[in-house]
């Protein structure tokens, strides 16, 4: 079977995200542990705060919303801000999470209520690096009424044959607050990304993964910028958007370009 055609992990496929995915399930479990891992490369942790601001400047992210990345030094490691605004974390707000989602040195700090959504991912797919959990307005209307998201223009080309929608009443009933709550809940949202770039979830919001902080940051944003220009289109005509191929090699082309905008976007948030 070829790779996939859609925005999927490039190097992965079908066939190939399976037999990640059971690689993954043997990366060494650490489980709760007082030893932090080798210091993460500082440069890491400042790309992490700079995406969260950068998120928020973008208006994927306001009050609520996070950014992790995988620990640069141990995979069974992830990075991720305390619970707070995104637009307001520094470095000491970073904290390190085993994959099961155990603050490995919290500090007193207290962590996101969400942060299983990164530990599961990181679990199912060792080819991410970074992973966004967003709730931008514009993409709730396609996450909710069963309309896909499509890419309207190459550079939304990572959406490819469209994100996949969560829904968590197929494993957390029908009475939930709807939050990623914990591993269970998790694993089943990291099991509907599967290979994709990008989820929908259902009466919240979604989430991006990608091979660097900069990389899942485009994709966040564009995502955003997608729906919002797809919203519009739907309310003039009925749009043509990119087929499979077109957006296979339109996300090609950007994964060596999402230095650019990042640059402008970390100016932008250092002159404020
Ligand atoms: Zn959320």
């Amino acid at each position: 079977m070829p790779g996939c055609l859609c925005g999927c992990a490039p190097e992965l496929g079908r066939r190939g995200f399976f037999a990640a995915a059971v690689a993954a399930a043997a990366f060494p479990a650490r489980g709760f542990s007082a030893e932090p891992a080798p210091a993460a490369d500082p440069v890491l942790i400042d790309d992490i705060v700079t995406a969260n601001h950068i998120l928020y400047d973008q208006g994927v992210v306001d009050g609520f919303g996070h950014i992790s990345a995988r620990h640069d030094k141990d995979p069974s490691r992830y990075l991720l801000s305390r619970s707070m605004a995104p637009a307001l974390v520094t470095e000491a707000d970073v904290m390190e999470f085993d994959l099961d989602s155990n603050a490995i040195d919290p500090r007193g700090r207290t962590p996101y209520l969400e942060r299983f959504i990164h530990g599961e991912i990181y679990k199912l797919r060792p080819d991410v690096m970074a992973i966004v959990h967003s709730h931008s307005p514009a993409v709730l209307p396609f996450a909710d009424t069963g309309v896909p998201l499509l890419p309207m223009n190459h550079i939304a080309g990572f959406l490819g044959a469209g994100p996949p929608v969560f829904e968590i009443r197929t494993v957390a009933g029908d009475a939930s607050d709807m939050l990623v709550r914990n591993n269970d809940i998790g694993k089943a949202l990291a099991k509907t990304l599967g290979p994709h770039p990008v989820a929908l979830m259902r009466g919240h919001g979604s989430v991006a993964a990608a091979q660097s902080v900069k990389h899942v940051v485009f994709r966040a944003v564009y995502t955003e910028v997608n729906a919002r220009t797809e919203g519009e289109a739907l309310k003039i005509g009925k749009p043509t958007f990119l087929n499979e191929k077109e957006a296979a090699a339109a996300a090609k082309t950007n994964d060596g370009l999402v230095g650019r905008p990042w640059e402008l976007w970390k100016q932008r948030v250092m002159s404020k």
